[in-house]
């Protein structure tokens, strides 16, 4: 068992925490710099906010605020334009398209006019499909 001390330094900075400092992600559990004292200095290295159907003050480090370091963060090899996301879907780009205006798949349109889809958007259109 990991037994974590006020001494251990933020996971977020590497700095070490003070006690009104001290608070843990709920997320990820690592401890993280909140100043939880108006009346002393204090480094914020995320943030809290409660949580309305736990009722209850739910703490994010900067790290998960960003996004969980375990999810796939969309990147461009994840995107994709109208013809590579048509392949993908097994689709005519003029369905994928209608599809796209009709809002069943999630796109956005560059300032170009050009489509552009997520990949992991495109593989859900596929499994609906699938199942049709
Ligand atoms: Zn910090
Ligand atoms: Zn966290």
């Amino acid at each position: 068992m990991t037994v974590i001390r006020p001494t251990d330094p933020c996971s977020i900075c590497s700095e070490a925490v003070e006690p009104h400092t001290e608070s843990y992600c709920n997320a990820c559990g690592r401890l993280f710099h909140l100043n939880q004292r108006e009346d002393l200095p204090g480094r914020d290295c995320g943030t809290v906010s409660l949580s309305e159907t736990h009722l209850a003050l739910v703490f994010m480090c900067s790290a998960c605020l960003e996004g969980p370091e375990e999810a796939v963060s969309p990147t461009l090899d994840a995107v994709l334009d109208l013809s590579e996301a048509a392949q993908t879907a097994g689709m005519s780009e003029a369905e994928l398209a209608r599809a796209a205006e009709a809002g069943r798949v999630s796109h956005r349109r560059t300032a170009g006019g050009a489509l552009l889809f997520e990949r992991a958007a495109v593989e859900a259109l596929l499994r609906t499909r699938g199942q049709a």
